[in-house]
């Protein structure tokens, strides 16, 4: 029998929490905050001196690795984080604020925050567009929860997607990525922008027969769709021209959605999103392990700090 992922030091240990993320962050040996300088840096010792302090003999400044990255200004022990950053980033369909308060004791409040804070740094920074080089490209959209900034209209009140939170995803078939983001309304107007951003020319877009995917459809090399209004999920003609990727994303989002976070307001879905976003592009299926994705998560939380305010709305419990 192999050791538990959860019995190595860095998760239980504070002084071993500091050398795991140093070594991730700092690969080549610490770097001053203050002013860049990584050559006159000494490690401070001593009882009074806080864990992983280190002192820039340059512009004399102390710093930890903390500093600038989403556990700055944090009071969770480092061990903690750790032990967050693994379980959110192994558990497929998400982690609950209430979940991660039981399991490593930390208050609600810091679990919200923590939580938050993790999704940040799960957020990529790539707008690389999707099907360079003629890849295939799915695009679809779905309506989750309940956007409450929405008044509903007239007496269909509770009907249709008029009141939802609209989602758009993009699926690259090549790479296996998915880019996801909240969208206003699933008019022409509004998605064209976005899958021009998003998509390379020379890709082969493959949608469904939504009428605002028509004309776009010819500023790409092709398009091709499937009848959904006719129950066609697959092309009969093509067995290439399908969404089913895309489904299977939404899928695992929207029982995380329910499942786990059981909602959450308008505001906050593009941080859900860059969640699941994340998950599924780090996936095992692309050879990336759980103890490899929080690696990688852990490689974003550098420039991501976000204020308390931002990260604790209000009604922030009861959405947890
Ligand atoms: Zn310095």
């Amino acid at each position: 029998m192999s050791a538990s992922i959860l019995s190595a030091p860095h998760f239980h240990n504070e002084e071993a929490a500091y050398e795991f993320v140093e070594k991730r962050i700092w690969p080549n040996g610490p770097v001053c905050v203050h002013c860049g300088c990584y050559e006159r840096i000494g490690k401070m010792g001593g009882k009074s001196t806080r864990i992983g302090t280190y002192k820039c003999y340059d512009c004399r400044k102390p710093f930890t690795v903390k500093v600038g990255t989403i556990f700055e200004g944090s009071h969770i022990p480092l061990r903690l984080w750790l032990q967050g950053i693994f379980l959110i980033a192994s558990s497929k369909k998400g982690i609950s604020s209430n979940q991660l308060h039981r399991t490593l004791g930390i208050t609600l409040k810091s679990a919200w925050f923590m939580s938050h804070r993790v999704r940040e740094a799960m957020r990529s920074g790539d707008f690389t567009p999707f099907g360079s080089g003629g890849g295939i490209v799915e695009v679809d959209e779905t309506f989750i929860g309940h956007d409450k900034s929405i008044k509903p209209k007239g007496v269909k009140k509770g009907r249709g997607f008029h009141h939802k939170n609209k989602v758009l995803a993009l699926v690259d078939r090549a790479t296996g990525q998915a880019r996801s983001m909240v969208v206003d309304d699933v008019k022409a107007a509004t998605l064209a922008p976005l899958i021009r951003e998003n998509v390379a020319r020379e890709a082969r877009l493959m949608t469904d027969d939504a009428s605002y995917y028509t004309k776009l459809g010819r500023e790409f090399a092709s398009h091709g769709y499937t009848k959904h209004m006719q129950g066609e999920y697959v092309s009969k003609i093509d067995r290439q021209i399908h969404t089913n990727t895309i489904e299977g994303f939404f899928s695992v989002f929207k029982r995380g959605m329910k499942g786990v976070y059981q909602h959450c307001g308008h505001h906050h879905l593009n941080r859900y999103l860059a969640e699941f976003d994340f998950r599924y592009n780090n996936r095992i299926a692309l050879g990336c392990d759980d103890t490899e994705r929080a690696d990688r998560l852990l490689k974003g939380v550098v420039g991501r700090r976000l204020t308390y305010q931002t990260t604790s709305p209000r009604g922030a419990v009861a959405q947890a």
